[in-house]
C-alpha cells in the first residue's frame, strides 16, 4: 500500500502549483477536484439527478454539467449545497479510494483541499498544508480568477480557516516565496517522504 500525503490549502494557496512540481519529479499525484470534474462529465446517474434538481440551466450547450453554474448556485443555497454534497461525496470517495488503492509508487500525493470538511483525515499516512496569509490568497485570486476582493473574501470566508488547518498539518510549506523557492520544498518533502513511506 503505498503511502497517503494528503495535500490540503484554502483557495489559492499554491496546491495546484506544488502538485505539478511534485508530479514533474514523478510523483503519483491523485486529485480530489480532477475526480470531481470526471464524475460531473461521466456519472449519466448523477448527471441525471443534478438535472432533475436544478433544471436544465445547470447544463452547457453540450449537455454537460456547468460546473461554474452549479458552484456559484450553491455558494448562496445552503440546502441545495447539502444536497449537492449528499449526492456528490460518497462517489467522490468511493473514487478517490480506488484511485488510491492501485498506486505503485512508495507515496502519492493526494490532493484534497477539502478533507476537514469531509472529515476524510483517516485515509492519509500524513497532511502536507500548504499555507498563504490571505492577504496574499486575495492577490492571487484576484489576478486569476478576475474576481474583485469582496468576491475573493467570500470565498475565503466560506472554507476552513487556516487556524483549523494548521491544527490537522503535519508539515507545512510557507508559500510567500519565489516557484524556485517551492520546488526546492517539493524535493525536500520527496526526500522526506520516501523515507517515511
Ligand atoms: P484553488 O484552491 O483555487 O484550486 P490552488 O491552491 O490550487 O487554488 P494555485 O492555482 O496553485 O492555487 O495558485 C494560485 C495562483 O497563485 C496561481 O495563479 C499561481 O500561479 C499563483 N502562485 C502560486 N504560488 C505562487 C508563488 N509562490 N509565487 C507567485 N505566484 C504563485
Amino acid at each position: 500500500m503505498t503511502y497517503i500525503v494528503a495535500l490540503i490549502g484554502g483557495i489559492g494557496s499554491g496546491k495546484t502549483t506544488i502538485s505539478n512540481l511534485f508530479e514533474k519529479i514523478g510523483i503519483k499525484i491523485i486529485d480530489a477536484d480532477i475526480i470531481t470534474r470526471n464524475v460531473l462529465k461521466n456519472d449519466k446517474n448523477v448527471i441525471n439527478e443534478i438535472l432533475n434538481k436544478f433544471g436544465p440551466k445547470c447544463l452547457n450547450i453540450d449537455k454537460t454539467i456547468n460546473r461554474k453554474y452549479l458552484k456559484n448556485y450553491i455558494f448562496s443555497h445552503n440546502l441545495e449545497k447539502s444536497w449537492l454534497e449528499k449526492i456528490l461525496h460518497p462517489i467522490i470517495i468511493k473514487r478517490m479510494k480506488e484511485d488510491l488503492n492501485i498506486v505503485k509508487t512508495p507515496w502519492c500525493l493526494w490532493v484534497v483541499p477539502l478533507l476537514i470538511e469531509m472529515k476524510l483525515y483517516k485515509y492519509a499516512n500524513r497532511i502536507l498544508l500548504i499555507d498563504t496569509p490571505v492577504s496574499e490568497q486575495i492577490k492571487r485570486i484576484t489576478k486569476r480568477d478576475k474576481i474583485d476582493k469582496i468576491q475573493a473574501k467570500l470565498i475565503i470566508s466560506s472554507q476552513v480557516t487556516r487556524e483549523e488547518r494548521f491544527l490537522f498539518a503535519n508539515d507545512i510549506i510557507n508559500n510567500t516565496k519565489t516557484i524556485k523557492i517551492l520546488k526546492m520544498h517539493a524535493k525536500n518533502l520527496n526526500e522526506h517522504y520516501l523515507k517515511l513511506s
